[in-house]
């Protein structure tokens, strides 16, 4: 099993670069983002509770994100591996994958982080808000907390994977296919 972390800021690539890495290496994708979102879209009771949150940029409570993942880990049981991308966000999130992947004899192979800096992951956030419909990528108060959010609350969890000695940092700024041999290089070998 090779089961990756993509980890970054919000606009860091996670999304653009997780679709390489799905078809490189068989794995499947589970981005909690696009979970809640499916979920809005579907009017279901966990989407209008994750609503309320995405709406303001906050993060959507532990307990409820831990147990959607979970189950969607379940939902595969074949998989070859999995890319989390968008999760854990907090170290809580972050205890939580590992004593359910370690539970399934199946731990976190490695953390990748996509490094960018503030000012570039606004204007990519602000320009990708007229293709992605996302009113969270609109609003320039919105984005300023995503990134407050992630200094705050989700930043931590690298120093988590790095004690573990999984954490690798990748340089976020380049052409997409640049970044992507970073990430393939810093995958390890199984
Ligand atoms: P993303 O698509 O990863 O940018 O996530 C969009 C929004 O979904 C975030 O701003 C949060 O409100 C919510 N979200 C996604 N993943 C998580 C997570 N792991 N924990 C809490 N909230 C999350």
């Amino acid at each position: 099993m090779l089961n990756i972390i993509l980890f970054g800021p919000p606009g860091a690539g996670k999304g653009t670069q997780s679709a390489f890495l799905v078809q490189h290496y068989g794995l499947v994708h589970l981005s909690t983002g696009d979970i809640f979102r499916a979920n809005i879209k579907g009017q279901t009771e966990l989407g209008k509770l994750a609503q309320s949150y995405m709406d303001q940029g906050q993060l959507v409570p532990d307990d409820v994100t831990i147990s959607m993942l979970e189950s969607e880990v379940d939902n595969h049981p074949s998989a070859k591996g999995f890319i989390f991308d968008g999760f854990p966000r907090t170290t809580a999130q972050a205890h939580a994958l590992d004593s359910f992947l370690d539970g399934r004899n199946t731990p976190v192979s490695c953390m990748l982080a996509l490094d960018v800096v503030e000012e570039e992951l606004k204007a990519r956030l602000l320009s990708r808000a007229k293709t992605s419909g996302r009113p969270d990528d609109a609003n320039p108060e919105v984005i300023q907390k995503r990134i407050d959010v992630y200094n705050a609350e989700t930043a931590p969890v690298a120093g988590h994977y790095a004690l573990q000695g999984k954490y690798t940092g990748v340089d976020g700024v380049g052409t997409i296919a640049e970044i992507t041999e970073r990430l393939r290089a810093a995958v390890p070998s199984e």
